[in-house]
């Protein structure tokens, strides 16, 4: 059986094992959730993590020695960002249309007296500019700081193109790293669908149903809106400018969007959409790990469209209207804050935390999407690396289109 049949075997069972685990005794669960399916869920996680920082390190050092004029890599750089900004810009109008179109806060029942939420500090945009070169590249490696690690390993790679044969040893030494490295991506991914089973399992069991309730129009807005943007707008960039089936495209890219959806972690996720992207997609290995690691931080669609889905519900619950330079503040913010945000389980809650401050908006209205969000975290991060790997896919299939042209000129 493929790999691509058992990880969707794994979903619906671990679904279904999900819905079930919350009818079953409390004790039961617990005790099935700490000694089962957590210490499963968790190795898992742990094993993929254990590949990221030094894949990234690898890849980026590799693929940028790879393109080697620094000019061509400044192009592939602004089309990058301008991407990931335009459609990040896209995926929360696309919140706002179905925030405003179903009105998840005017349904239900919120009580909006018992709501506290403690907001973390997102961190300044300007501090993670002047961050992003490392003042000591080892602490970079050693904490998983991914802009600082793409950066030094940018560094290191136009460094080696420059020395050529002087540095043809290191070079080397990248490469073979890089081999091991994937093979053993490849046996990670074989426990993906025991990790994935027991990481829905839990999160299911955990998030329970009760949950659900009144938060239902919210989730479905947000599902609509995670779904519309990848039917519609990715659809159409890998058919317009990518010159591909958005259907195949999909297809290909299963596995790495089901590892994200069961981590619900950008990051974690990276060695497999990477791999995905480079073998499924055939996107060129410099562009991939360059495009990816980036957009693992900085781009991040779903998490958009669940933010400006929740700003809508806050302000109607707690009728605070928000007039057109408040909703403009929000794509903005919004669009800002993931560049300084690590894609990790949850993250998209620090941010939003921002955005209401931005438009006056309670912090504390949090409180109430919270218990929902460990489930639509799985669903909007599969949109994350999905967004990631579209972009990767167009910026390089362009560059194969420039360089059959140069050869033909
Ligand atoms: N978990 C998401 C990611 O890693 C971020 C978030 O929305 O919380 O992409």
């Amino acid at each position: 059986m493929s790999l691509t049949k058992k990880i969707i075997i794994a979903l619906i069972l671990g679904v279904i094992a999900g819905i079930g685990l919350t009818f079953a005794p409390e004790a039961i669960f617990t005790g099935l959730d700490m000694y089962l399916l957590g210490p499963v869920g968790e190795i898992f996680i742990n094993l993929i993590m254990m590949l990221v920082v030094p894949l990234v390190f690898v890849s980026i050092t590799l693929g940028t020695a790879g393109v080697g004029d620094p000019a061509k890599l400044g192009k592939i750089g602004v089309y990058t960002v301008s991407f990931f900004l335009i459609t990040t810009a896209v995926a929360i109008c696309i919140g706002f249309g179905v925030g405003y179109l179903l009105e998840p806060g005017k349904e239900g029942v919120f009580n909006t007296e018992a709501a506290t939420y403690e907001a973390q500090e997102a961190p300044p945009v300007m501090e993670t500019l002047i961050n992003i070169i490392p003042d000591n590249p080892i602490a970079s490696l050693a904490s998983g700081d991914m802009l600082q690690i793409i950066a030094f390993a940018i560094f290191i790679g136009i460094a080696l193109a420059h020395l050529g044969e002087k540095t043809v040893g290191i070079y080397r030494l990248f490469e073979q790293a890089n081999e091991i490295l994937n093979w053993l991506v490849n046996l990670v991914m074989k426990m993906a669908p025991y990790g994935a089973f027991a990481l829905i399992a839990s999160a299911i069991g955990t998030a329970g149903l009760d949950a659900l309730g009144s938060m239902a129009m919210y989730m479905i807005a947000v599902i609509l809106g995670l779904i519309f943007h990848g039917a519609f707008t990715y659809s159409l960039a890998i058919w317009s400018l990518g010159k591909a089936n958005p259907l195949k495209f999909y297809k290909a890219f299963f596995p790495a969007m089901s590892v994200a959806f069961s981590t619900s972690s950008s990051n974690a996720t990276l060695p497999v959409s990477m791999k995905t992207a480079q073998e499924q997609l055939g996107v060129k290995k410099e562009i991939s790990s360059f495009v990816q690691p980036l957009g693992a931080t900085i781009n991040m669609d779903g998490t958009a469209i669940m933010q400006a889905v929740a700003t809508v519900l806050i302000s109607q619950v707690y009728a605070i209207p928000l007039d057109f330079s408040d909703l403009l503040m929000v794509v903005l913010t919004a669009t800002l804050a993931s560049i300084g945000t690590a894609g990790v389980p949850g993250v998209g809650m620090i941010m939003l935390a921002m955005v209401l401050g931005q438009v006056g908006l309670p912090v504390e209205g949090i409180a109430l999407i919270i218990g929902v969000d460990r489930l639509l975290d799985m669903l909007r991060t599969s949109l994350n690396v999905t967004g990631d790997a579209t972009i990767a896919y167009i910026i390089s299939e362009k560059d194969k289109r420039d360089e059959l042209k140069v050869k033909h000129s």
